[in-house]
This record gives C-alpha cells, sequence and structure tokens, in this order.
C-alpha cells in the first residue's frame, strides 16, 4: 500500500501538470470509486474548476479547487494517479475507472486494480478523515507530545504505528523500517518505551520517510510515480521484505511474524 513517501511522491509530481488546469468533465465507469457522493453530484462541484493547489495529508492527496472544495484522492492498495494526453495510453489504463478530463487535451487518470482507493469532493478534509494523528514531518509532531502519547497506550508499538489516529501516513512498511533503525521489537508495548528508545525512535521515523521521498517512494508493487516511473526506496529497505536473508547490520536472519494482524519484519539481535 502507498505510505506517506510514496502519496508525497504523487502529490509533488502532480503539481506540475495539474495546478492551473479546468476540469471540463468526470468520466467514472466504477460507482464504487466516488465515495460521498455519486457521480452527478461529483460531476457538478468538479465541472468548471481550476486546481489551484496539491498537499497531502496522511495518506490522501488534497486537490484545492477554486471553489473552495477539495478534490481528494486515496490510492489504497493499488492506485496511481496520472496525468497524460486524451491520446495517451498505459498499461494501467485497463483499471482507469474514474478519469477528469481536463483543458489542453490532457487527463487526469485514476487507475486502481484492487479497487481499495477512492475519490470524493468535499468542503474539507475534516468531512472525510476527522480524526488522523499528527503529520511525522510536520512541526506538529514534537519529541516531547510523542513520549506523552506513548505513555497512554499498552500496544504493540508495531501496531501503534499504524494507527492513522496516532501518527499519520505511516504503514507497514515505514514502520518495520523505522523500528529497526530505532533497534525496538515491533513487539514491545508502547508504554514499555524508555527516553532514549523514545528518541531514537522519534528521530528513526522522521529519517525514515525523508530518505524515502528523496528516493521517491517504493515501488515493490503497483506504485509508480505521476510519470510511471518506479521509485527505489526499496532499495534502503533493512527489515521489509527481507525475511530469511542475513540482517545488514550483524548478519543474524531477519525474522517475520504477525503483530495486529500485519507481516511485520525484524532483526532478532539488534532490535530488543
Ligand atoms: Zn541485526
Amino acid at each position: 500500500m502507498p505510505e506517506l513517501p510514496e502519496v508525497e511522491t504523487v502529490v509533488r509530481g502532480l503539481r506540475e501538470p495539474l495546478i492551473g488546469h479546468k476540469v471540463l468533465g468526470v468520466i467514472c465507469t466504477q460507482p464504487k470509486t466516488i465515495r460521498h457522493a455519486d457521480l452527478a453530484s461529483m460531476t457538478a462541484r468538479l465541472q468548471g474548476q481550476k486546481v489551484i493547489g496539491i498537499t497531502r495529508r496522511a495518506k490522501y492527496i488534497l486537490c484545492q479547487l477554486s471553489s473552495g472544495d477539495l478534490f481528494i484522492v486515496h490510492l489504497g492498495m493499488s492506485g496511481r494517479l496520472y496525468v497524460v494526453p486524451d491520446a495517451a495510453q498505459r498499461d494501467s489504463d485497463r483499471w482507469a475507472h474514474l478519469i477528469l478530463q481536463l483543458d489542453g487535451g490532457q487527463q487526469l487518470r485514476f487507475s486502481d486494480p484492487r479497487r481499495f482507493g477512492f475519490a470524493a469532493v468535499v468542503s474539507t478534509f475534516n468531512e472525510l478523515a476527522p480524526k488522523i494523528g499528527p503529520e511525522p514531518l510536520s512541526d506538529d509532531f514534537t519529541r516531547a507530545g510523542f513520549a506523552e502519547k506513548l505513555k497512554r497506550h499498552h500496544k504493540a508499538i508495531k501496531a501503534l504505528l499504524l494507527d492513522q489516529s496516532f501518527i499519520a501516513g505511516v504503514g507497514n512498511i515505514y514502520a518495520d523500517e523505522s523500528l529497526f533503525r530505532a533497534k525496538i521489537r515491533p513487539l514491545r508495548r508502547a508504554d514499555s518505551l524508555r527516553k532514549a528508545e523514545i528518541d531514537r525512535l522519534y528521530a528513526a521515523i522522521r529519517a525514515v520517510l525523508e530518505e524515502a521521498i528523496a528516493r521517491h517512494g517504493a515501488s515493490i508493487n503497483w506504485y509508480r510515480k505521476v510519470d510511471g516511473t518506479a521509485g527505489d526506496a526499496q532499495d534502503n529497505f533493512y527489515v521489509y521484505g527481507r525475511e530469511g536473508e542475513p540482517c545488514l547490520v550483524c548478519g543474524t536472519p531477519i525474522q517475520k511474524i504477525v503483530v495486529g494482524g500485519r507481516g511485520t519484519h525484524f532483526c532478532p539481535k539488534c532490535q530488543k
């Protein structure tokens, strides 16, 4: 699933081709792609609107429209979003169930074979996702606030990092990588972490996400950049997807367990 670095990369890639352009129409071949409205009401709120800005919140892509509304896309498990000329063809077009016709002979296509993603038009982000935690790369995410919140949770730290109301945008990949960098076992109870561990984890989350953004996200499955090319954050993974392979630090085979229903990778020697 695309996580914060992948979604951030898509947001950055969409700005140049999309900002300043007007939506002329909406084509939808899979009604479930649209949330909080039907095709007619989405079309009414999009048609004639110009995209004036594009930002990210958690794993959501927010396109600000000239009307003040937000056109929001969540990539789900397998979503791709790209702007191409009307006549252009890409392999992923087969699953492009939502297309915005733009001025200048361009289209914004949302392709999503597994259909866990969706699009919506709302007045405010809170209408769609009211309980999202702090952005880990923003000033809202403070070391002190993080430490304070950890004390109130008894569940496994890995499961807590996946909780979007605790911290925004972190998913399975970057939770595993952050815990490895912080030398913390994924099953440790959140409220058992000592000060030095909290400091390491706070720094690790930020470093792991920033490095992955610099590498344009991880293309281990469906995720691609707006221009169709792959990111290479996967080349920088220490534990994710490396079950049975030697730890890059100590050589011990990486183990895979299930925490909170999710496959979880860690080094039994480096992580305490
Ligand atoms: Zn190790």
